[in-house]
């Protein structure tokens, strides 16, 4: 008998991830294309292109096609879902002929952008199209309870927004979503490096030391690191020593909006739920829970616990490919 392959997909601003039924995350890779210009082709996705960035002859583009965790470039997200897609058949070695796919789309999405990235998937070859929202994803690939009447609080920090949500019985009771996430620290990086030593760095250097020396919490063993970078005044490459009390500085003000974003959600949190929230915390999840520190400055700011989610980079694909079996019952009663 015929069997129709089933995906899961976290379409994520940074990394784009593919959850395969019984075999888990098969593919990780950077949101990233290299297109030709001349030819509009991609010749190069995820690792790959990731490495040109800052770094490609003027015929070469790299594009980052999702922004804020939506589409921005509708047809590079296409191409790049259909290379995805292929890369997927090959791992898995056996051809994808039109996969049933859940997707995540993230709770702040308008109605538009969620089509969007449904009719993106489509028109990539995909049979049918599940929407899931990503908070719930990131809260089902952590094993919590969420279909039970519990408050479960996921932060979601990835690379163009942080969501925060309270999820109970199976759904989002409330939650918030900002445009701040990686991408906005490593900016604040950049920013900061360029104000205080009049030196240029790339946006892959920003995410390196934010990466390896970047702290969110100002009491901290100071680690430092050289860095290179174009000095603005000689015009000459030149090489600093920068510190991680830099880097806390740096990223001060975007740490300040994300622990801004997770009161307000507590605050609008029903009181029947506070209790939960209290004994159980909140779950940290996406590469910015990795950020040294984060977890124990949060912890000292919203005084309840703070959980780090045990795989951050993946809860998200482990979530999509787990609902994958609920839509299977689904599906079958449609039948
Ligand atoms: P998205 O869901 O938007 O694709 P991810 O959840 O994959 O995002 O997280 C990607 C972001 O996490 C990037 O900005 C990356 O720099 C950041 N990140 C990854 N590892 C770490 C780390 N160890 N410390 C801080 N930030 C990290
Ligand atoms: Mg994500």
């Amino acid at each position: 008998m015929f069997s129709t392959a089933e995906i899961g997909i976290d379409l994520g601003t940074a990394n784009i991830l593919v959850y395969s039924k019984g075999k888990g995350v098969v593919l990780n890779e950077p949101s990233v294309v290299a297109i030709d210009t001349n030819t509009n082709k991609v010749v190069a996705l995820g690792h790959e292109a990731k490495r040109m960035i800052g770094r490609t002859p003027d015929n070469i583009e790299t594009i980052r096609p999702l922004k804020d965790g939506v589409i921005a470039d509708y047809d590079i997200t296409t191409s790049m879902l259909r290379t995805i897609m292929k890369m997927t058949s090959k791992k898995l070695g056996m051809s994808l002929r039109k996969p049933n796919v859940v997707i995540c789309a993230p709770s702040g999405a308008t109605s538009v952008e969620k089509r969007a990235i449904e009719d993106a998937v489509k028109s990539s070859g995909a049979n049918q199209v599940f929407l899931i929202e990503e908070p719930v994803a990131a809260a089902i690939g952590a094993d919590l309870p969420v279909d039970e009447p519990i408050a479960n609080v996921v932060v979601d920090i990835g690379g163009g927004t942080t969501e925060v949500a309270i999820i109970s019985f199976g759904g989002i009771v409330s939650c918030q979503s900002i445009r701040v996430g990686g991408d906005q620290f490593d900016d604040d990086i950049v920013q900061f490096v360029r104000k205080k030593y009049n030196l240029l760095i790339g946006e892959r250097t920003a995410e390196e030391m934010k990466i390896e020396i970047g702290y969110a919490l100002v009491k901290h063993e100071e680690v430092k690191i050289n860095i290179r970078g174009r000095d603005l005044v000689t015009g000459l490459p030149k090489t600093i020593s920068v510190s991680s009390y830099e880097m806390q500085e740096a990223m001060q003000d975007s740490l300040l909006q994300i622990l801004e974003a997770i009161r307000a959600t507590l605050e609008a949190c029903p009181p029947e739920l506070i209790g939960d929230v209290v004994d159980r915390g909140v779950l940290l999840t996406g590469g910015g829970a990795l950020m040294n520190g984060l977890q124990d400055w949060l912890r000292e700011e919203i005084v309840v616990p703070v959980h780090i989610a045990p795989n951050p980079l993946e809860s998200v694909a482990i979530g999509t490919g787990k609902s994958l079996s609920i839509i299977n019952k689904l599906l079958q009663a449609a039948r």
